[in-house]
């Protein structure tokens, strides 16, 4: 018998953690895990990546790694799709067959056909995001630096996040302390005024899901550093060097696009029901809605009828993965299957260095304390005790060294070319 399990984040690898533990004695089960990334991404960490404070490969783990592997096999390969009547998994390079399967592949940011997001936006949901986001900001400082025009020094040192989620503003924060703290007092030619800091929300407010009296909280700290936050904005197209927005065309230096969670499109062709956002149904017991063989968990499904259970968080990503896994032991043994019982317990959203919301079982707190909080909660999820010390070596080193800036990667295309083109195109490239 061959269980497969497809995407290696948070739901595919609780889903494992589970089964290997409940299958030590089953020599005849194989457990496969099929992932386009040999990694465990630990996604909160990923602002601290875009603004320099952690290294990006000490806030993801290696799967091999993972408890050893003792277990699991993994392939890396890229999923296109299902074949549910032949149960056959078809990847780019092979196709393998499962008697059970959970499929755990995840979500994507939607565009929402907005014309421009896809040439002239950066994206925020991989670490590869990061690195190329960090890189970037960086590469528009370096520009602005030398740039004599005030009006487009502060053009090129606008940044514009558009979603008011969580994500957004934590990304909006650290690059808030990134500019404050390392590259106004370093980079002579930029003072404090030249940069400008911008949340975009289509909804009435941001950070929703967040308690009211938080949310608040953020947003006046936010107002109080000086970050622009335009909420019931529509933004209608994306433009190299502006965006469009209610109405207003508004120049910036970047765009990141960090609005929301849909289905995974891979999944979009295979024959199950959906929900509005395109991600697929489950049964509350996680098996697909008509597919009792296949289970889906995280944030490529929601649970029919149970929208606390659906948010594409990670405590809702390991509760599904974990009842996924359960159910499919369960099987195993002929006893009943669990259905799902979820609720967030709290949220957690840091606003930069020394600061954050937090509710947790009914309690709330910010500041100080709360950002301790954060910190503490998350360098004890980050999986394995050596990326626990690298995170924390990075976040003790942040308080006595400036901040790594140097640019990994040459830029395959300039953001700065929309505004000076003669002044930014890269050594060697033609006219
Ligand atoms: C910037 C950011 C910050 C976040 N911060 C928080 C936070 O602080 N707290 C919180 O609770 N949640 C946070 N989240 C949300 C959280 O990351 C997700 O809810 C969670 O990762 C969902 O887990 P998952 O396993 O469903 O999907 P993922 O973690 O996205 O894993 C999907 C896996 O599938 C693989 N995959 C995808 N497509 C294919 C394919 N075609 N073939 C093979 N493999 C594939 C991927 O490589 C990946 O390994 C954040 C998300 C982002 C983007």
């Amino acid at each position: 018998m061959r269980i497969v399990v497809l995407g290696g984040g948070f739901a595919g690898m609780e889903a494992v953690r589970v089964l290997e533990r409940g299958l030590r004695t089953r020599t005849d089960v194989e457990l496969l895990v099929v992932s386009d990334r040999n990694y465990l991404l630990f996604t909160p960490l990923l602002p601290q990546v875009a603004s320099s404070m952690v290294e990006p490969r000490h806030i993801i783990q290696p799967l091999r790694d993972i408890r050893g592997a003792r277990r699991f096999r993994f392939r890396r390969d890229t999923v296109e799709s299902i074949d549910f009547a032949g149960r056959r998994v078809l990847m780019a390079e092979g196709s393998v067959r499962y008697d059970r399967l959970v499929i755990a592949m995840g979500g994507v940011t939607p565009t929402f056909n907005i014309p421009g997001v896809a040439e002239h936006a950066l994206g925020y949901k991989w670490l590869d995001d990061a690195i190329v986001l960090r890189d970037h900001i960086i590469d528009l400082a370096e520009h602005a630096d030398h740039e004599p025009d005030p009006d487009v020094r502060r053009r090129l040192l606008t940044v514009c996040v558009v979603g008011g989620g969580y994500t957004g503003v934590e990304l909006i924060a650290e690059l808030e302390d990134l500019f404050h703290a390392y590259i106004v007092p370093r980079y002579r030619g930029i003072g404090p005024g030249d940069y400008r800091l911008l949340v975009i929300e289509a909804g009435a407010e941001i950070l929703r899901g967040v308690h009211p009296t938080l949310a608040e909280r953020a947003r006046r700290k936010l107002w109080h550093e000086g970050i622009e936050i335009r909420t019931g904005t529509r933004v209608t197209r994306v433009m190299q060097g502006a965006v469009e927005a209610g109405g207003e065309v508004i120049p910036v230096g970047l765009t990141v696009w960090a609005a929301g969670v849909v289905g995974h499109p891979t999944l979009a062709h295979i024959e199950a029901e959906r929900d509005r956002l395109g991600r697929l149904l489950t049964l509350p017991t996680m098996q697909l809605k008509a597919h009792p063989d296949v289970y889906g968990a995280g944030d490529a499904v929601a649970v029919e009828g149970k929208p606390d259970a659906s948010i594409p968080i990670i405590p809702a990503a390991l509760a599904h993965g974990r009842l996924a896994a359960e159910n499919i032991l369960a099987e195993l043994q002929g006893r009943a299957l669990g259905t799902i019982d979820f609720a967030p317990q709290g949220m957690l959203v840091s606003l930069g260095e020394r600061d954050a919301v937090v509710e947790v079982g009914g309690v709330r707190f910010s500041g100080y304390a709360a950002w301790l909080f954060w910190n503490a909660l998350h360098l004890w999820k980050l999986v394995g005790f050596r990326k626990q010390l690298q995170v924390a070596v990075d976040w003790g080193l942040a308080q006595f060294f400036p901040r790594d800036t140097a640019i990994m990667r040459r830029p395959s295309r300039c953001l700065a070319c929309a505004h000076r083109p003669e002044a930014a195109r890269l050594p060697g490239e033609a006219a």
